[in-house]
């Protein structure tokens, strides 16, 4: 089934239709029945497949992130297709303004669905060089301290990702890079005494020496890990600017996730692949993301 290429093609999408395209992606290659492997069926007006071999019938939704929902798909579909299109981050207010969601604890349960979704996107591990750094966020009595990764892709950066960590401790820092980064990446840091051992997992290491204080040099000097910096700027700016640095411990993980996802495609011109890869991420995501 085609994907959606905007926002007039997702509304021609009726409940109907909205189901067939989940299933087209559930089942790439058309359906087959997950007992007996025939691919013959037939759909009922309760939107199940069934197989027309041993008749077990088959949710589209069972098993996704949409499992029991309330809401109908046609919504779902123009809530992801929002929430892909803002570029400083969503609230849950404004969830609740945009689509009249009755209460403000619903959209907030919604809004952690869909970034569910965005931190099951990005599982895939960065490779080539990557600058690893950390960040603080939060003041004195409650400091957060955020791993971040930067692929180096030429002069520009590739791939993120963001982590946040207890401390920045040798087990803590290396058990960041093997969940991120592929063995054998390259990875560029500073000189702090928790890096040297990712050599032994497999990693190349080129740690960077300051430059003095009294050399000139500009923000993009290798030196100083220019891609990681950047980052941390502009993560500073949506936590304090957008969420006024109220986030609390518990979901930091997923604003980071949501963060790192709107980074990674910030130079996608194409809504609707980015709109197809959340709904493939929803499909592949646990119905319950809270438990
Ligand atoms: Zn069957």
């Amino acid at each position: 089934m085609e994907h959606p290429k905007n926002y007039r093609d997702l509304l021609k999408l009726g409940e109907d239709a909205c189901y067939d395209y989940l299933a087209s992606i559930r089942w790439d290659g058309g359906f087959t029945c997950p007992s007996c492997q025939s691919k013959g069926f037939w759909k009922t007006k309760q939107r199940q497949w069934i197989c027309s071999k041993c008749k077990i019938r088959a949710r589209v939704l069972a098993g996704t992130l949409f499992q029991d929902t309330k809401l109908p798909l046609t919504v779902w579909f123009q809530l992801i297709w929002w929430f892909v299109g803002q570029k400083h981050g969503v609230s849950a207010l404004g969830l609740q303004q945009n689509f009249g969601i009755g209460s403000y604890r619903t959209a907030g349960k919604i809004l952690a669905k869909l970034r569910a979704c965005v931190a099951q996107e990005g599982r895939s591990l960065l490779s080539g060089t990557v600058e690893v750094d950390e960040i603080f966020l939060g003041g004195k009595n409650n400091k957060k301290i955020i791993a971040v990764a930067a692929e180096k892709r030429g002069l520009a950066t590739g791939r993120i990702r963001l982590q946040h960590i207890e401390s920045r401790g040798g087990s803590d820092i290396q058990g960041f890079i093997q969940a991120v980064i592929e063995p054998g990446a390259t990875i560029r840091s500073d000189r702090h005494k928790s890096y040297p051992t990712i050599v032994k997992k497999g990693y190349q290491h080129e740690p960077q020496k300051k430059p003095y204080s009294w050399e000139e040099v500009d923000g993009d000097d290798e030196r100083l890990l220019p891609r990681a910096h950047r980052v941390a700027s502009l993560l500073k700016r949506w936590y304090y600017g957008t969420y006024h640095g109220k986030i609390n411990n518990k979901n930091l993980q997923h604003y980071l996730d949501e963060f790192v996802f709107r980074f990674n495609r910030r130079t996608s011109k194409n809504r609707g692949f980015v709109f197809q890869r959340m709904v493939e991420a929803a499909i592949a995501s646990n119905p319950r993301p809270n438990k």
